[in-house]
């Protein structure tokens, strides 16, 4: 077996490609099978070296490798179809030469009035097939005009053709009802990926295609085209395309759908590959984080869902938690280093013993990577500004006493030595409250927050110092 995939380089790559990406490296994975990288660059306006560029970065961010490609090269090259072209064109002469193809002389402007029809507006457009049976003479009078043709496909009336897709089952059309002769190769000379598509697919042997089921309704003009040249026909695989919480196309309107936004945010390969890996499928046992592994094993194209999978963020954003949280410490410490950095702290000039302790702590309350700003100050500021739950908390009776305490404690019995492990039950001899009368005003005080790491692990690592301070702040801001 051997599978593709095929974007196209005219931006970044969105959770659909993505999807696509990682479902055809994970089949080629299972099946011990070569994965092929094309680049679909027919599109010269819109296509970039720079877009091609950030494809290969994201996928092998996801850990995604493939064995041919522009970059690594392979027997089936090139593998940029701009560098194709002439391979194309020994293709089209043939198509014209035996009839499968002609010139058509219609221009836009043609095109769009035949469109409108007589009605202002046909629902779906067929293009009336008006250049298919041209004399020699009205051919030779329209290049006299200086007019450039397009090639149309002759597609054959009435011929059944049937998508065997391996998540659909076989899907029938008629080659009657697939928008009559399609351009396969503009005015301009640049052929169109709808045709050129099955002839990579033959040349470079693939037997598996599998893409976004957008692209459904172009398969059966592939294999007509296959058909009359005699190439092979891969078998296929669409899948369906991932919706929004409300059941619309993902579009950024969802939330972000890049995956360079993905890593920029904080989010690990892993989980997104786990994640985007299981969307419209469940594992034996239900779990849904499993290790590449057990995906590669689990994964069965027959039993992926045939409706559309709904992306849920928070379920990823869950996942992704799980993933920081069980991230080898020194690996994950560094991952969190930028966004620390990021948020105005010096990570990458404090003792890295320290930096580890502080992750280790931090890194069970961050879904995503860069949750550690709004946490990171607990640790780096010499005072940290209450928030409003904080605020509330400290002006309440209790945060009163508390505070009071507090103050009176730390400027006399307690010490550098003993204050983190003696604070809270010196504060509660001195006070008599207890739980969460006692916890939650300590914590507002030494923290400036209401939630967060547990005092007596994060006290040490704030030191002694810190500490008084914030308590002499909040003595001086609330009790005098
Ligand atoms: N280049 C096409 C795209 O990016 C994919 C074509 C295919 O997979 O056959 O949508």
């Amino acid at each position: 077996m051997r599978v593709r995939f095929a974007p196209s380089p005219t931006g970044f790559l969105h959770m659909g490609n993505a999807r696509t990406a990682i479902i055809n490296y994970l089949i080629a994975k299972k099946n011990s099978s070569a994965m092929v990288l094309r680049i679909e660059d027919t599109d010269r306006e819109r296509s970039t070296r720079e877009s091609e560029e950030s494809i290969y970065r994201d996928l092998a961010w996801l850990g995604i490798a493939w064995d041919e490609g522009p970059d690594v090269g392979g027997v089936y090259g090139p593998y940029r179809q701009s560098e194709r072209f002439g391979l194309y064109r020994t293709y089209t002469d043939r198509l014209m030469r035996e009839g499968n193809a002609y010139h058509c002389y219609c221009t836009r402007e043609e095109l769009e009035e035949i469109k409108k029809g007589p009605d202002g507006g046909a629902e779906s457009y067929v293009y009336s097939g008006r250049c298919r049976t041209l004399s020699d003479g009205e051919r030779k009078k329209f290049e006299a005009d200086g007019r450039k043709p397009t090639v149309r496909f002759r597609v054959p009336g009435n011929v059944p053709v049937v998508v065997q897709d391996r998540v659909k089952g076989p899907v029938e059309f008629n080659s009657s009802n697939i928008g009559g002769d399609f351009i396969i190769v503009r005015s301009d000379g640049i052929p169109v990926f709808n045709y050129i598509v099955i002839i990579d697919d033959a040349l470079m042997n693939i037997s598996l295609v599998i893409r976004g089921d957008d692209h459904l309704s172009n398969t059966p003009k592939q294999l007509l085209v296959a058909r009359a040249l005699d190439l092979p026909e891969p078998e296929y695989a669409h899948l369906p395309l991932i919706m929004g919480p409300d059941r619309s196309k993902l579009s950024k309107r969802h939330g972000i759908t890049s995956v360079e936004m993905y890593r920029k945010q904080g989010y690990l390969p892993e989980a997104l590959m786990n994640y985007m890996a299981m969307l419209g499928w469940s594992s034996e046992s239900g779990a849904e984080i499993l290790p590449l592994g057990e995906i590669v094993r689990q994964i069965d194209l027959a039993n992926l869902s045939k409706n559309a999978p709904v992306f849920d963020f928070q379920k990823l954003r869950w996942m992704n938690g799980n993933y920081i949280r069980d991230y080898p410490l020194s690996a994950v410490t560094d991952l969190f280093i930028p966004h620390i950095i990021q948020a105005g702290y010096p990570a990458d000039t404090i003792d890295r013993g320290r930096l580890e302790d502080i992750v280790s702590i931090l890194r069970k309350y961050c879904e995503i990577l860069s949750d550690i700003g709004h946490l990171a100050g607990i640790f780096f500021d010499e005072v940290c500004e209450p928030d409003e739950e904080a605020d509330t908390m400290l002006k309440s009776e209790d945060g009163g006493t508390v505070i009071r305490a507090v103050r009176g404690l730390i400027r006399s019995e307690l010490t550098e030595e003993n204050f983190a492990v003696d604070l809270i039950s010196r504060v509660k001899e001195a006070t008599s409250l207890k739980g969460k009368s006692l916890f939650m005003p300590v914590r507002a005080v030494i923290t400036g927050r209401q939630k967060g790491p547990e005092l007596d692990q994060a006290m040490p690592l704030i030191g002694y110092d810190k500490c008084k301070k914030r308590i002499e702040y909040c003595y001086a801001r609330y009790c005098t």
